[in-house]
């Protein structure tokens, strides 16, 4: 097995075995740009490194020859007092992981060869300053040590002398860091090839830092892989002023704007540009001192970025007036460079449509329909929770909703702090800028609801102590009283004190192009959840093809029309019950209408009831008091019907199609609704087309019973109103048992198509409760028990796999079904990646998502 490969032996090509750095050196050397001689370790020798566990390297590593090839190539000598070569040892993996893993800088000093290098260049401040920088590095990289008593004896030394620049020490002051830092450790070893063996184990154990870990397992990059070392004789960016180092882009990183931006500090280490002790300068200022070696790393630039066809991000350093290029890579960038680069490079010639779609981190897209934080501004972090609906708010703290509401009638903007939410809170979320709450995860209510209405949230924010009677949030040592200001961030979960200054988002061009060629090449149709005719306006804005959910109970959730759902619950007999349902029929009928009207001529497909009731009912005295004031019944009537509906698992409790089971009467309400309000759109001459969703189904029994119940009040209702309209019924695939009888619910007369609930689906199949999951999820993240929240990204595997054979029963029963999905991972690009592969017709998800959802369907299909 070859190990050790020179720049001539390898290309871009091969990242796999040379990491992206090794790879894109050699790729740079045969295009015949400056950089340094170097050779290469390959990622097998990393893995060989640890199967063998000997704490050693490899026994058949030898570098040796390709060591002399360096030697020869710079003519100088490693271990040579008289002619040092120094090198760096470079980590680089196959896919970028920056400044995760270690580096060894200058390597190949001792005592003598420091007086070498003295003797030879006459430059005495340099060769103390590189041996300082050494000594610092070895230490703490391959020897693992504290790096702080390193800095006290700078900090120490540059106070005695009262400078504070690295550049205002002369010889004399880094010969006396030198000799403090050898105090300090004093085991650096004085062999040049033994600082070598030392730090390319170094960087090879570097592969398995925290940091390092932690990187891989957010970024789905396999702990498998190992990292290559690269070993490069170095170029000298701290000699004099005649040197420097810099970073740079082809293309401004933030704002995608085409035009070569960077950054270089004269007289300095590339290190110090990392670290920040210095400010660097803005490129501009390098071409009016250095114009040829500028407008030379200007042509470097654009023949990469050419020959990569992506924007490149680019190190170099500049030793005594030669450039050296020392990496190059696909550079990071924001949401909007990211978008604004793609249909640049589509007009510019460089990028098919297809291509450039495929370069849109399509997550990140939320970024262009919510305000957001300006990455510029001050801020003061105070906590840390899930970032579950985007965009970026400030506001006064409140801790009830009519709080929110009082407040935000006279023109105040608030933030809405709870423990968690529940229905009841609906009207001061609407009233509010922003949500916090302390419990919940991403499919919380609190979460679900704020997507919905586009209103930023952080949920899950469990450091919070949320204090309701002393109306007290504390967050760690701060606590904050009713009316501080905070600002949150629901696209990083970030909580913040006092006010942080916002970017409005903006109807962008590019980024209307980008969603122009995803809608060209998708199968998916996408679709949204949206409970109001607002939020389905929003989303047919945003390009919703159709409402796949519609949760007709959201639409009692206001405050007078949960006061007549409550009346309902309690009732005592059906005909109580059939006379506050005459009263929800009402509002029903009008909302129904009002939605198929925003969604003219789109399917609405609209869920019959599903919470478990008891959500509906009143939990203080006072709520319940006034409960029997309205309906006229004793105080104690009330509570015993409150008590008889409290469940212990209401999730898996009374919720759903069971509610039609036993009251029938609720569904024919319902349905009726639908009816009327198609009818009401029909007579005025649109074309509405309502479908009607079964939800919590285990059983096919359980549509037989309903189905027919359902049709029955449709025509009845349709027949009165003297309207022909075609209400197609389904059936929400949300439990286990649906899916494994998925040809006995297809075959059900009446049934025309599914939709898989992944949100409940996810809940049922891992026996997770969405609503408690955030207790120890974390916990399963950290000890590598799941690699994602299964409730943000489908489980391919485990909720998948039951989609799928629910998919091949319906498909083999009836190969037509119209298959849809309407959990919360509708809006998740990986997933929609996977429905677009088992050939759904249409993917459902909040208002805000759908754009996200478009181009990840079209990057599906690309
Ligand atoms: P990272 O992957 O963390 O960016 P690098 O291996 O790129 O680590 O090293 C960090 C910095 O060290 C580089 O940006 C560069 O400035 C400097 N460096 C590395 N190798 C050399 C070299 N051969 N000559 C001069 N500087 C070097
Ligand atoms: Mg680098
Ligand atoms: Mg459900």
């Amino acid at each position: 097995t070859k190990r050790v490969y020179l720049l001539n032996e390898g290309n871009k090509d091969m990242k796999m075995l040379l990491g992206g750095k090794g790879a894109n050196l050699c790729e740079m050397a045969k295009l015949a740009l400056p950089v340094p001689p170097a050779f290469i370790i390959t990622t097998e020798t990393c893995l060989e490194y640890f199967s063998e566990g000997t704490g050693n390297l490899p026994k058949a590593l030898n570098y040796e020859a390709e060591l002399k090839t360096l030697e020869d190539d710079t003519g100088k000598t490693f271990g040579d007092p008289k002619n040092p070569l120094l090198v760096s040892v470079r980590s680089g993996a196959p896919a970028s992981m920056p400044g995760m893993m270690d580096t060894v800088l200058n390597l190949g000093l001792n005592d003598e060869i420091v007086q070498g290098i003295i003797d030879t260049t006459g430059n005495e401040r340099f060769a103390y300053d590189t041996y300082r920088r050494f000594l610092n590095m070895y230490s703490d990289v391959v020897m693992d040590m504290d790096k702080e008593p390193f800095e006290e004896v700078l900090d120490r030394i540059k106070a005695r002398k009262g400078v504070k620049l690295d550049l205002e020490m002369d010889a004399e002051d880094w010969k006396e860091v030198v000799g403090e830092f050898k105090k300090l450790n004093p085991n650096v070893p004085t062999d040049p090839r033994e600082q070598l063996r030392g730090a390319v184990l170094a960087v090879f154990r570097s592969w398995n830092n925290d940091r390092a870990i932690r990187y891989r397992s957010y970024n789905g990059i396999p702990d498998e892989w190992g990292t290559a070392v690269s070993v490069q004789a170095m170029a000298y960016g701290n000699m004099n002023d005649g040197c420097g180092t810099g970073v740079a882009f082809s293309r401004n990183p933030s704002t995608g704007e085409n035009k070569f931006f960077g950054e270089f500090l004269p007289n300095a280490a590339g290190e110090d540009v990392v670290a920040g002790i210095r400010t660097p300068q803005p490129l501009e200022e390098m071409a009016e001192k250095w114009p040829e070696v500028y407008s030379e790393l200007f042509s470097y630039q654009e023949k990469l970025e050419k020959y990569y066809g992506d924007m490149q991000d680019i190190e170099f350093t500049v030793e005594n007036g030669r450039l050296y290029m020392l990496q190059c890579r696909n550079g990071k960038r924001t949401a909007k460079a990211a978008v604004k680069i793609a249909v640049d490079m589509v007009k510019e010639g460089t990028l098919t449509e297809t291509d450039a779609l495929l370069r849109i981190p399509a997550n990140q897209m939320d970024f262009f329909l919510h305000p957001t934080l300006d990455p510029k501004a001050k801020k003061t972090l105070i906590g840390e929770g899930l970032p579950a609906s985007p965009g970026a708010a400030t506001g006064k703290i409140v801790f009830t909703p009519d709080d929110a509401e009082a407040m935000a009638n006279v023109g105040e903007d608030v933030i809405l702090v709870r423990k968690e939410t529940t229905p009841e809170d609906i009207h001061g979320m609407k009233s509010a800028q922003g949500v916090l709450t302390a419990l919940g995860g991403m499919t919380s209510h609190a979460a679900v609801v704020a997507r919905g209405m586009g209103r930023c949230c952080v949920s899950g924010c469990t450091a919070a102590e949320v204090n309701f009677s002393a109306k007290t949030l504390t967050l760690g040592d701060v606590v904050l009283k009713e009316h501080d200001v905070i600002t949150i961030d629901g696209s990083t979960g970030e909580v913040y004190l006092g006010a942080v200054d916002r970017r409005s988002a903006t109807e962008d061009v590019d980024f209307q192009t980008v969603l122009g060629w995803a809608d060209s090449m998708r199968k998916l149709k996408v679709f949204t959840n949206a409970d109001t005719p607002e939020q389905a306006a929003t989303a047919r804005g945003l390009g919703a093809q159709g409402v796949g959910l519609c949760r007709s109970e959201h639409m009692f959730f206001e405050p007078e029309r949960i006061s007549a759902m409550r009346a309902m619950i309690v009732s005592e007999s059906k005909e109580e019950r059939l006379e506050h349902l005459a009263t929800l029929s009402k509002f029903q009928r009008k909302d129904i209408e009002e939605i198929l009207t925003e969604m003219d001529g789109l399917p609405v497909t609209i869920r019959l009831l599903d919470p478990p009731l008891h959500e509906f009912l009143p939990h203080s005295e006072d709520e319940m008091k006034a409960l029997a004031d309205t309906v006229g019944k004793p105080l104690s009537v009330v509570k015993d019907r409150v008590a008889q509906l409290q469940e212990v698992n209401p999730m898996l409790g009374f919720r759903g199609c069971r509610l039609s089971v036993v009251y029938p009467e609720i569904t024919e309400m319902q349905a009726k609704a639908v009816a009327a309000g198609a009818a009401m759109c029909k007579k005025a001459g649109r074309n509405p087309k309502a479908e009607i969703m079964v939800p919590v189904v285990s059983t096919a029994r359980e549509l037989r019973l309903i189905v027919p119940r359902i049709q029955k009040a449709v025509a009845e209702e349709l027949e009165e109103a003297g309207v022909k309209v075609e209400i197609p019924i389904g059936t929400m695939m949300e439990l286990p048992r649906a899916c494994q009888t998925a040809d006995d619910i297809v075959a059900t007369e009446g049934v025309e198509f599914m939709s898989f609930g992944t949100n409940d689906l996810t809940q049922s199949v891992w026996g997770f409760s969405r609503d408690d999951a955030i207790k120890f999820i974390g916990r399963y993240s950290e000890q590598g028990l799941l690699d994602f929240d299964p409730f943000a990204r489908v489980d391919e595997k485990g909720v998948g796999g039951l989609i799928r054979t629910a998919l091949d029963k319906a498909r083999a029963q009836q190969p037509d079904t119209k298959v849809g999905i309407c959990g919360e991972h509708g809006g998740e690009p990986d997933s929609v990646q996977f429905f677009h592969s088992l050939d759904f017709d249409y993917v459902s998800c909040s208002p805000f998502r759908v754009p996200i959802a478009r181009i990840a369907a079209g990057q599906a299909a690309a």
